[in-house]
Protein backbone atom coordinates (compact mmCIF):
# COMPACT_ATOMS: atom_id res chain seq x y z
CA UNK A 1 0.00 0.00 0.00
CA UNK A 2 1.05 3.25 -0.87
CA UNK A 3 1.08 6.52 2.04
CA UNK A 4 0.88 10.00 1.24
CA UNK A 5 2.82 10.88 4.42
CA UNK A 6 5.14 8.17 4.49
CA UNK A 7 8.64 9.54 4.79
CA UNK A 8 7.19 11.81 6.75
CA UNK A 9 6.06 9.50 9.57
CA UNK A 10 9.27 7.52 8.84
CA UNK A 11 11.32 10.41 10.05
CA UNK A 12 9.25 11.42 13.15
CA UNK A 13 9.75 7.68 14.21
CA UNK A 14 13.51 7.72 13.95
CA UNK A 15 13.64 10.62 15.50
CA UNK A 16 11.40 9.45 18.50
CA UNK A 17 13.68 6.34 18.61
CA UNK A 18 16.38 8.10 18.99
CA UNK A 19 15.42 9.85 21.69
CA UNK A 20 13.98 6.83 23.16
CA UNK A 21 17.45 5.25 22.91
CA UNK A 22 19.62 8.09 24.13
CA UNK A 23 17.20 8.41 27.32
CA UNK A 24 17.55 4.82 27.64
CA UNK A 25 21.49 4.95 27.60
CA UNK A 26 21.58 7.71 29.66
CA UNK A 27 19.62 6.67 32.49
CA UNK A 28 20.73 2.66 31.90
CA UNK A 29 17.55 1.36 30.90
CA UNK A 30 17.15 -1.51 29.18
CA UNK A 31 15.11 -0.10 25.91
CA UNK A 32 12.93 -3.30 25.81
CA UNK A 33 11.45 -2.11 29.20
CA UNK A 34 10.10 1.80 27.69
CA UNK A 35 6.98 0.84 25.05
CA UNK A 36 5.19 2.91 22.50
CA UNK A 37 1.61 3.53 22.79
CA UNK A 38 0.90 5.62 18.94
CA UNK A 39 -1.67 8.12 20.05
CA UNK A 40 -4.44 8.29 17.30
CA UNK A 41 -7.07 10.67 18.77
CA UNK A 42 -8.67 12.77 15.69
CA UNK A 43 -5.88 11.38 13.25
CA UNK A 44 -7.21 9.15 10.16
CA UNK A 45 -7.40 5.47 9.75
CA UNK A 46 -5.00 5.66 7.28
CA UNK A 47 -2.20 7.64 10.11
CA UNK A 48 -3.20 3.99 11.71
CA UNK A 49 -2.27 2.03 8.78
CA UNK A 50 1.12 3.96 8.13
CA UNK A 51 1.87 3.17 11.86
CA UNK A 52 1.58 -0.50 11.47
CA UNK A 53 3.28 -0.47 8.26
CA UNK A 54 6.20 0.58 9.95
CA UNK A 55 5.68 -1.92 13.23
CA UNK A 56 3.55 0.05 15.58
CA UNK A 57 0.55 -2.18 17.02
CA UNK A 58 -0.49 0.11 20.57
CA UNK A 59 -2.82 2.55 19.42
CA UNK A 60 -4.32 4.58 22.31
CA UNK A 61 -8.04 6.32 21.13
CA UNK A 62 -9.67 8.81 23.39
CA UNK A 63 -13.07 9.49 21.82
CA UNK A 64 -15.18 6.27 22.00
CA UNK A 65 -16.74 6.26 18.39
CA UNK A 66 -14.55 7.30 16.91
CA UNK A 67 -12.06 4.38 18.47
CA UNK A 68 -14.92 1.90 17.76
CA UNK A 69 -15.67 3.52 14.02
CA UNK A 70 -11.75 3.22 13.31
CA UNK A 71 -11.69 -0.33 14.81
CA UNK A 72 -14.13 -1.57 13.15
CA UNK A 73 -12.97 -0.49 9.60
CA UNK A 74 -9.55 -1.92 10.21
CA UNK A 75 -10.54 -5.14 11.62
CA UNK A 76 -12.82 -5.77 7.83
CA UNK A 77 -9.12 -5.75 6.60
CA UNK A 78 -6.89 -8.76 6.81
CA UNK A 79 -4.21 -9.63 8.82
CA UNK A 80 -5.17 -6.66 11.87
CA UNK A 81 -6.15 -8.61 14.38
CA UNK A 82 -2.61 -8.26 16.16
CA UNK A 83 -3.37 -4.22 17.38
CA UNK A 84 -3.67 -3.99 20.76
CA UNK A 85 -6.06 -1.03 21.40
CA UNK A 86 -5.71 1.44 24.53
CA UNK A 87 -8.49 3.58 26.11
CA UNK A 88 -6.86 6.99 27.38
CA UNK A 89 -9.79 8.82 27.19
CA UNK A 90 -12.53 10.16 30.16
CA UNK A 91 -15.11 7.34 30.93
CA UNK A 92 -18.63 8.18 31.80
CA UNK A 93 -20.52 5.29 33.44
CA UNK A 94 -23.26 4.92 30.29
CA UNK A 95 -20.08 4.25 28.01
CA UNK A 96 -18.94 1.02 30.04
CA UNK A 97 -19.89 -1.60 27.89
CA UNK A 98 -18.52 -0.94 24.89
CA UNK A 99 -15.19 0.00 26.19
CA UNK A 100 -15.37 -3.30 27.90
CA UNK A 101 -16.01 -5.19 24.71
CA UNK A 102 -13.82 -3.40 22.67
CA UNK A 103 -10.60 -2.35 24.27
CA UNK A 104 -7.29 -4.71 25.53
CA UNK A 105 -6.22 -2.20 27.91
CA UNK A 106 -8.04 0.79 29.79
CA UNK A 107 -5.43 3.77 31.34
CA UNK A 108 -8.20 5.94 32.91
CA UNK A 109 -10.14 3.93 35.45
CA UNK A 110 -10.17 6.24 38.25
CA UNK A 111 -13.52 5.43 40.14
CA UNK A 112 -14.54 1.81 41.91
CA UNK A 113 -18.08 2.15 40.49
CA UNK A 114 -16.37 2.04 36.96
CA UNK A 115 -14.05 -0.43 38.06
CA UNK A 116 -16.75 -2.88 39.08
CA UNK A 117 -19.09 -1.94 35.76
CA UNK A 118 -16.18 -2.96 33.07
CA UNK A 119 -15.15 -5.88 35.00
CA UNK A 120 -19.04 -7.10 35.22
CA UNK A 121 -19.46 -6.32 31.11
CA UNK A 122 -15.99 -7.82 29.78
CA UNK A 123 -17.23 -10.23 27.76
CA UNK A 124 -16.26 -14.11 28.74
CA UNK A 125 -14.73 -15.25 25.81
CA UNK A 126 -12.35 -12.42 26.80
CA UNK A 127 -8.97 -12.03 28.47
CA UNK A 128 -9.26 -9.92 31.51
CA UNK A 129 -9.08 -6.46 30.51
CA UNK A 130 -5.75 -5.04 31.69
CA UNK A 131 -6.01 -1.62 33.55
CA UNK A 132 -3.92 1.28 34.51
CA UNK A 133 -5.57 3.53 37.58
CA UNK A 134 -5.49 7.48 37.06
CA UNK A 135 -3.81 9.10 39.50
CA UNK A 136 -4.01 13.09 39.70
CA UNK A 137 -0.32 13.44 40.81
CA UNK A 138 -0.16 16.89 40.77
CA UNK A 139 -3.17 17.17 43.03
CA UNK A 140 -5.08 19.48 40.38
CA UNK A 141 -8.57 20.58 40.88
CA UNK A 142 -9.65 20.50 37.12
CA UNK A 143 -7.95 17.00 36.33
CA UNK A 144 -9.44 13.94 36.84
CA UNK A 145 -8.04 10.73 38.43
CA UNK A 146 -8.32 9.82 41.92
CA UNK A 147 -6.00 11.69 44.36
CA UNK A 148 -2.55 9.67 45.04
CA UNK A 149 -4.35 9.79 49.23
CA UNK A 150 -6.82 7.23 48.06
CA UNK A 151 -4.94 5.28 45.57
CA UNK A 152 -4.33 1.92 47.55
CA UNK A 153 -7.87 1.81 48.71
CA UNK A 154 -9.16 1.76 45.13
CA UNK A 155 -6.20 -0.52 44.11
CA UNK A 156 -7.07 -3.15 47.05
CA UNK A 157 -10.62 -3.13 45.77
CA UNK A 158 -9.92 -3.18 42.07
CA UNK A 159 -7.79 -6.18 42.39
CA UNK A 160 -10.09 -8.41 43.63
CA UNK A 161 -12.43 -7.60 40.12
CA UNK A 162 -12.65 -10.80 38.37
CA UNK A 163 -12.27 -10.00 34.59
CA UNK A 164 -9.50 -7.27 35.42
CA UNK A 165 -6.25 -6.88 35.45
CA UNK A 166 -4.71 -4.55 37.55
CA UNK A 167 -0.89 -3.72 35.39
CA UNK A 168 -0.03 -0.44 36.58
CA UNK A 169 -0.70 3.19 37.29
CA UNK A 170 -1.08 6.53 34.64
CA UNK A 171 -0.49 10.09 35.13
CA UNK A 172 -0.94 13.52 33.44
CA UNK A 173 1.29 15.52 35.11
CA UNK A 174 0.81 19.14 35.69
CA UNK A 175 2.60 20.68 32.27
CA UNK A 176 6.20 22.03 32.77
CA UNK A 177 8.69 22.78 30.38
CA UNK A 178 11.71 21.35 33.10
CA UNK A 179 12.63 18.27 33.22
CA UNK A 180 13.21 18.36 36.87
CA UNK A 181 9.81 19.13 37.15
CA UNK A 182 8.57 16.69 35.15
CA UNK A 183 10.65 14.25 36.75
CA UNK A 184 9.31 15.19 39.87
CA UNK A 185 5.32 14.21 39.30
CA UNK A 186 6.84 11.54 37.70
CA UNK A 187 8.81 9.92 40.69
CA UNK A 188 5.64 10.52 42.52
CA UNK A 189 3.57 7.82 40.55
CA UNK A 190 6.58 5.43 40.62
CA UNK A 191 6.44 5.66 44.54
CA UNK A 192 3.29 5.54 44.88
CA UNK A 193 3.35 1.77 42.80
CA UNK A 194 6.25 1.03 45.17
CA UNK A 195 4.01 1.67 47.75
CA UNK A 196 1.03 0.24 46.43
CA UNK A 197 3.10 -3.11 45.57
CA UNK A 198 4.30 -3.66 49.30
CA UNK A 199 0.47 -4.27 50.37
CA UNK A 200 -0.58 -7.53 51.42
CA UNK A 201 -4.00 -7.39 49.32
CA UNK A 202 -2.31 -6.63 46.38
CA UNK A 203 -1.49 -10.32 45.21
CA UNK A 204 -0.24 -9.65 41.56
CA UNK A 205 2.49 -6.66 41.45
CA UNK A 206 2.08 -3.79 39.28
CA UNK A 207 4.18 -4.18 36.45
CA UNK A 208 3.74 -0.75 34.39
CA UNK A 209 2.97 3.27 34.24
CA UNK A 210 1.43 5.02 31.75
CA UNK A 211 3.21 7.99 31.78
CA UNK A 212 5.38 10.16 29.87
CA UNK A 213 3.86 12.29 26.22
CA UNK A 214 5.24 13.63 23.34
CA UNK A 215 7.10 16.69 25.39
CA UNK A 216 8.07 14.48 28.32
CA UNK A 217 9.33 11.50 27.56
CA UNK A 218 13.30 11.76 28.59
CA UNK A 219 11.72 12.61 32.00
CA UNK A 220 9.66 9.61 32.29
CA UNK A 221 12.32 7.22 31.05
CA UNK A 222 14.84 8.99 33.47
CA UNK A 223 11.96 8.48 36.67
CA UNK A 224 11.72 4.82 36.27
CA UNK A 225 14.22 1.56 36.20
CA UNK A 226 14.02 -1.41 33.96
CA UNK A 227 12.31 -3.79 36.26
CA UNK A 228 8.88 -1.62 35.40
CA UNK A 229 7.45 -0.91 31.55
CA UNK A 230 7.08 2.43 30.88
CA UNK A 231 4.27 3.12 28.11
CA UNK A 232 5.10 6.47 26.54
CA UNK A 233 1.67 7.50 25.35
CA UNK A 234 2.87 9.38 22.01
CA UNK A 235 0.62 10.91 19.76
CA UNK A 236 1.92 14.47 18.40
CA UNK A 237 6.14 13.71 18.04
CA UNK A 238 4.24 10.37 15.48
CA UNK A 239 1.16 12.53 14.02
CA UNK A 240 1.77 15.76 14.30
CA UNK A 241 -0.45 18.59 15.76
CA UNK A 242 -3.89 17.63 16.43
CA UNK A 243 -6.62 20.10 15.07
C1 LIG B 1 -3.57 13.21 23.58
C2 LIG B 1 -3.01 12.44 24.68
C3 LIG B 1 -1.66 12.02 24.66
C4 LIG B 1 -0.69 12.36 23.55
O1 LIG B 1 -0.15 13.62 23.76
P1 LIG B 1 1.00 14.22 22.82
O2 LIG B 1 1.49 15.39 23.59
O3 LIG B 1 0.36 14.59 21.53
O4 LIG B 1 2.06 13.18 22.66
C5 LIG B 1 -1.22 11.24 25.72
N1 LIG B 1 -2.03 10.89 26.75
C6 LIG B 1 -3.30 11.29 26.80
C7 LIG B 1 -4.14 10.88 27.96
C8 LIG B 1 -3.83 12.08 25.77
O5 LIG B 1 -5.12 12.47 25.86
Amino acid sequence: MKFKNSSLFTSRLSKLDHRINKACLQNKRERSSVKILAVTKKKSVDDIRLAISHGLKNFGENYLNEAIEKKSMLEAESNKNFIEWHYIGSIQKNKTKKIAENFNWIHSVDRFEVAQRLSDQRPLNMEPLKIFLQINIDEETTKSGVMPQKAKELAILIAKLPNLNLHGLMAIPTASGLLEDQKRSFLKLRELKNKINKLNEIKTKLKSLSMGMSSDLEAAIDACDSNTETWLRIGTALFGKRN
